[in-house]
């Protein structure tokens, strides 16, 4: 048997059941690969039924309002994805008529559409013969055939297209691209693969070489930035001030107002800094909560500090509120709005919702 009869043997026996395997549903099929991008299959699963379950098709995902799909994505992480989720379901209701594309180079018109969704999609929904390459399959190839540029890089890239564009099955695309994705994450894993009872062990050359460990070769990522960001919780009787970003990784999410430095600053240069940003008075009393939180992105180490401020009266409170993007807000309904994870995570410890 060739590579691809093997990977299409071993599929059979061993394929993954999810919730949106053997659906040609290009809407279902998009929701499932954008949710389980940097996602663990258990946590993107049952994200995935909330939303097919609250939006069934993309003119109810078209019909919903940016900061429901937020929400329901909240905790994700990766928020342009739902962003981009939403942008493009209204572009297909609004300029295709709500027809999905039906062709790999349609698709990758779509926001937030690249290569590899764009494979998958046009793959499993049509049987398009496009390979969907993600970190699973370049580790597969890289092994099996001792491809040892970088997979990273534009020459290693290349070379795997190559070889993957050979290698799909044309009458099985769909089932080929599954096969690949579901023996990278299950058997041809980066830790500790299957070796010993691999259909490949024979002629996998990372094996055969004793190189699987090295293999594949990545040209290692910038180093990540770190970021301190302070958040004042200003808050009177029942009612707390949040903050709607307008930019960044967290775009139209809410926050707490905050102060946002490069460098780690005192407690006393922060209540100092927060006064000043806010047009507060010198004797304003800002309570520094000791809480400190370490949130890691892709590509930032977020330092994560809250102050706490009790408004004197309810004048001295909505004078906050009037600052650019800022709603007051009681703390019963303070769940209604998407806030990154780490703000959830304060609301609820601190009993504050
Ligand atoms: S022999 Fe090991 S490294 Fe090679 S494909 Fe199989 S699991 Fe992966």
């Amino acid at each position: 048997m060739n590579f691809t009869q093997k990977i299409l043997a071993w599929y059979d026996a061993n394929r993954r059941e999810l919730p949106w395997r053997g659906s040609q549903n290009p809407y279902h099929i998009w929701l499932s690969e954008v949710i389980l991008q940097q996602t663990q299959i258990v946590q993107g699963t049952a994200y995935y039924l909330k939303f097919v379950e609250t939006y069934p098709t993309v003119f109810d995902l078209a019909a919903a309002d940016e900061r429901d799909v937020l929400l329901l994505w909240q905790g994700l992480g990766y928020y342009s994805r739902a962003r981009n989720l939403h942008f493009s379901a209204k572009y297909i209701v609004q300029n295709l008529g709500g027809v999905f594309p039906k062709s790999y180079r349609e698709l990758l018109k779509l926001k937030g559409v690249g290569d590899y969704t764009a494979a998958a999609i046009a793959s499993l929904a049509y049987n398009e013969v496009q390979p969907a390459i993600d970190g699973n399959v370049q580790r597969v190839i890289a092994r099996v055939f001792g491809i040892s540029e970088p997979v990273n890089a534009p020459l290693g890239m290349k070379l795997i297209r190559e070889k993957s564009e050979n290698l799909i099955s044309h009458t099985h695309a769909a089932d080929y691209n599954q096969a690949m994705m579901d023996f990278g994450a299950t058997h041809c894993t980066p830790k500790n693969p299957k070796c010993s009872e691999c259909p490949f062990s024979a002629d996998c050359v990372a094996f055969t070489t004793d190189t699987v460990a090295k293999l594949p070769v990545k040209i290692k990522a910038k180093p990540k930035t770190d970021l301190y960001i302070s958040y004042l919780v200003i808050l009177f009787k029942n009612s707390v001030i949040l903050k709607k970003r307008t930019d960044g990784i967290w775009l139209n999410m809410f926050e707490l107002p905050n102060i946002t430095e490069e460098t780690d600053l005192s407690s006393e240069d922060v209540v100092s800094a927060l006064k000043s940003n806010f047009g507060m008075t010198e004797n304003s009393e800002i309570i520094d909560l000791k809480i400190e939180v370490k949130h890691v992105l892709s590509h930032l180490n977020l330092h994560i500090r809250f102050f706490e401020y009790k408004a004197i009266s309810e004048a001295d409170f909505q004078k906050f509120s009037s600052i650019s993007e800022s709603i007051s807000c009681t703390l019963e309904n303070v769940n209604q709005y998407p806030k990154p994870v780490v703000l959830e995570n304060f609301f609820a410890k601190n009993c504050l919702i």
